[in-house]
């Protein structure tokens, strides 16, 4: 059966934040114990106030671009690639020291975060995992969004992205059988994307401060505008996959479900989640009949 995990000794990552431009360090430390989850400190602010990454401390004024938690006023925004690869390398609990209130955005993608989670180590409590499972459908629908949920005793993700843009209109991936290879190899390098028309009404509202060639594909009607090339020639589907991933663990523990996501997004992602735990139970791997390691 698989046992909760945290990091067995801490590492940390330096960087810019995308939407503030802040200068930030993360720090992923040992959590305590089993039942923990992940939670944010900001070491920075007085009395170190700790907001824990679940979708009930979302702020819903800023979600539009980056998943944002924010407890008594102590905030920390784009929290999405590292829930992702928090996911991913099946991190159940962990402490994630911040010095400021954006995490740092890197090359845009979660492989540096993943990269050094791996370092980390892996400590494993005495304790099974626990995951949230469907016993019947789930529908969200919001505006042109739609992710529906299924029972099913893995994760699996069906996403599809569609834009009314010359360059970038329709990309679609399957995720079958959710595991860390599979994520490592084929969504945590994916970078964050942006259309050039956006990114001077993004800075007007002061979004996109830290954004940079090095941290964000830019789509320009014909191609991007970045002089490096794609990693993949699908990589706008798996970065919305990725993003979704990381909105998905702020349901406060691992999910088994098979999802089919439509027009993805920040916002809906977490609205679908608060909808799916509604209906979702908590089982262990004893109850579930699986042993999927994440
Ligand atoms: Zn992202």
């Amino acid at each position: 059966m698989a046992k909760q995990t945290t990091v067995l000794r801490e590492v940390s990552v330096e960087g810019v934040g995308l939407h503030t431009g802040n200068k930030s360090m993360v720090i992923f430390k040992p959590a305590p114990n089993a039942g923990y989850g992940i939670k944010f400190i900001r070491i920075d602010l007085p009395n170190r106030p700790e907001i824990k990454a679940v979708w009930s401390n979302t702020s819903t004024g800023m979600v539009v671009r980056g998943s944002v938690i924010e407890k008594n006023g102590a905030k920390v925004c784009t929290i999405e690639h590292i829930m992702s690869a928090c996911f991913a390398l099946g991190i159940d609990n962990l402490i994630i020291e911040i010095n400021n209130n954006e995490p740092p955005i890197l090359d845009g993608s979660a492989k540096i975060f993943a990269e050094t989670l791996l370092k980390c180590g892996v400590k494993e409590f005495d304790v099974p995992r626990e995951y949230y499972v469907l016993k019947n459908p789930v529908y969200f629908k919001s505006g042109k969004t739609k992710i529906s949920a299924y029972p099913s005793d893995k994760l699996e993700i069906e996403c599809t992205i569609g834009f009314d843009h010359p360059f970038l209109r329709f990309q679609q991936m399957s995720l079958r059988d959710f595991n860390k290879d599979f994520y490592l190899d084929n969504i945590a390098p994916a970078k964050t994307f942006c259309f050039d028309y956006e990114i001077e009404a993004l800075q007007n509202r002061k979004l996109a401060l830290g954004g940079s060639m090095n941290s964000a594909i830019v789509i320009g009607l014909n191609g991007v505008h970045n002089k490096k090339s794609l990693h993949y020639s699908d990589e706008f589907v798996r970065h919305k996959m990725l993003d979704l991933i990381g909105d998905i663990y702020l349901a406060g523990k691992p999910v088994k479900a098979k999802i089919i996501a439509d027009k993805p997004g920040h916002q809906n992602n977490i609205g679908f989640v608060k909808e799916f735990l509604k209906k979702a139970v908590i089982e262990n791997d004893e109850i579930t009949g699986g042993d999927n390691e994440q």
